[in-house]
């Protein structure tokens, strides 16, 4: 029987990053994937590939203003779907091979199967070609992730009642898509389809898209999809989803009891995600898991079990592979004798579409809540020089500072290159910045980034320059 210190199941970016920090840090390290291709839903079915086809119809989206840059096209520019999905396809062989590749460099064995707990030091693989193989660990590593969830009165049938997974390889645009769930997921799939062509309408039961940010960014998005054409029914509750032939009719109720019917030929439910441990056998190493379907971890991600871990999206917090990447190592430095330490408050949640939507730390409705004294310091894109230069007008920094202090508490913002831009705000936060230090420092100019300067500028004394 194989043996070894660290079996980590599940390839995802939770545990292909716990793998090689365990690596690095001189364990001898076993990863179990039940697909044939490593990397989990970010790297198949999640970041990756939805980042791809964003990109791709971006593209699309911005042929339409080269006329305003002076350049002219001659002939129909034409959306070839088939050959868009291949290309995401090939971006995601590629980024999976590369973890295969990091595999290998690490000197980590790879199983192929799925892996399920025989008891607190064995799992099980149980093989495509119906084999099994048993493999011993002094340590184990949950890293199983999420699937998508759905509401209980709704089939997913995989062809026109779909999840994000489906929706990332679609044969035809949707002439009319209903994306049911107006989280991040929903919107960012959203955009990619209405750009290439399709009607898109987003029912969503809260009373605004993007929920969990910061009330101004779920205004300024809804704003701007509104104009590019996206329809919104928030603060309705989706009744039923079926099936007729080749139509989806999706049914929902708002507040005041009225029921709108919306006809569509293909219906996306991004109503979240749920956590995996199906097949695991959790229970047969005495691992404890949730009424919510997560496995239980303590502070160090230790479960019930002292030598068995979990990380990523199968514990609680935020669904995201930054977040697992960074708990899959957290784990490893652990394992090591190490003291590391995760500041949950500063994992940046951003929605990929364009413009941006990027965020750290608390929101305005938080603050609120808990009775925080803070100060706002805004500044819109419109007012600086390089958004001018390339007609991104849209969006705002925001930051939120303690109004006493000055510490930097939140920052928030939309608009261009936003996904990049709020790395600064977490730097800032880890070194627990004032809004007047980020104020002095030096931004390069003319760059998307001033619009941080400038927003800490309005925080410290209200004395942004350029408006
Ligand atoms: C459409 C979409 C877009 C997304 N975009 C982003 C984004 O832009 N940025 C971001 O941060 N997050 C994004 N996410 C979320 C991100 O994909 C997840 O947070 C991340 O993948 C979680 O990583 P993980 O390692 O916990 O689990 P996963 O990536 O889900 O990986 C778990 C792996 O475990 C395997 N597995 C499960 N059970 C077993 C078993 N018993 N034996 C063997 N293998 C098993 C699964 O097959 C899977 O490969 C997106 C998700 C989706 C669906």
């Amino acid at each position: 029987m194989s043996s070894f210190d660290v079996v980590i199941i599940g390839s995802g970016p939770g545990g292909y990053v716990s793998a090689i920090r365990c690596a690095q840090l001189g364990f001898k390290t076993a990863i179990i994937e039940k697909y044939s291709t490593l990397g989990g839903t970010c790297l198949n079915v999640g970041c990756i590939p939805s980042k791809a086809l964003l990109s791709s119809s971006y593209h699309y989206a911005e042929i339409k203003h080269f006329a305003d840059h002076g350049i002219e096209l001659s002939g129909d520019v034409k959306v070839n779907l088939e050959k868009m999905i291949a290309r995401k396809q090939a971006v995601v062989d590629q980024t999976s091979g590369g973890v295969n590749f990091l595999m290998e460099k690490n000197k980590i064995t790879v199983f192929n199967g799925l892996g399920s707990f025989v008891d607190a030091t064995h799992v099980a693989v149980a093989k495509a070609d119906g084999t099994s193989e048993t493999i011993e660990a002094k340590n184990i590593i949950i890293a199983t992730g999420s699937k998508p969830s759905s509401l209980p009165f709704i089939k997913i049938d995989k062809e026109r009642i779909i999840t994000s997974t489906e929706a990332l390889a679609l044969k035809e645009v949707p002439k009319h898509l209903v994306i049911i769930g107006g989280g991040v997921i929903g919107i960012e799939l959203g955009q990619v389809y209405l750009r290439l062509g399709a009607q898109v309408s987003v029912v969503e039961f809260m009373d605004r898209i993007i929920p969990g940010m910061d009330g101004a960014l779920s205004k300024e998005l809804t704003k701007v999809l509104k104009k590019q054409g996206m329809k919104f029914y928030t603060s309705h509750k989706v009744q039923s989803v079926e099936r007729n032939g080749d139509a989806v009719i999706v049914q929902a109720e708002n507040a005041k009891g009225e029921v709108i019917t919306l006809e569509g030929d293909y219906s996306l439910v991004s109503v979240g995600r749920r956590p995996y441990t199906d097949g695991l056998n959790a229970d047969k190493a005495g691992v404890k898991i949730s009424d919510r379907g997560q496995v239980e971890v303590n502070d160090h991600l230790q479960t019930s079990v002292p030598n068995i871990y979990a990380i990523g999206d199968v514990v609680r917090g935020a669904m995201l592979a930054h977040k697992a990447e960074e708990e899959g190592t957290m784990v490893a430095e652990i394992l090591a004798g190490q003291k590391p330490h995760i500041d949950y408050n500063l994992i940046p949640g951003v929605v990929y579409t364009w413009p941006e939507v990027a965020a750290v730390g608390q929101t305005e409705e938080q603050l609120k809540a808990t009775g925080t004294k803070y100060k706002v310091g805004s500044f819109p894109f419109k007012a600086l020089g390089r958004a001018r230069a390339s007609a991104d007008l849209d969006g705002f920094v925001k930051i939120l500072a303690d109004e006493k202090t000055d510490e930097v508490l939140g920052v928030h913002m939309i608009g261009a290159r936003t996904a990049d831009l709020i790395a600064e705000a977490v730097v800032a936060m880890e070194y627990k910045a004032s809004a007047e230090d980020i104020s002095r420092m030096s931004h390069a100019h003319p760059t998307f980034a001033e619009a941080v300067k400038e927003a800490a500028l309005a925080a410290t004394d209200n004395r942004a320059l350029h408006v």
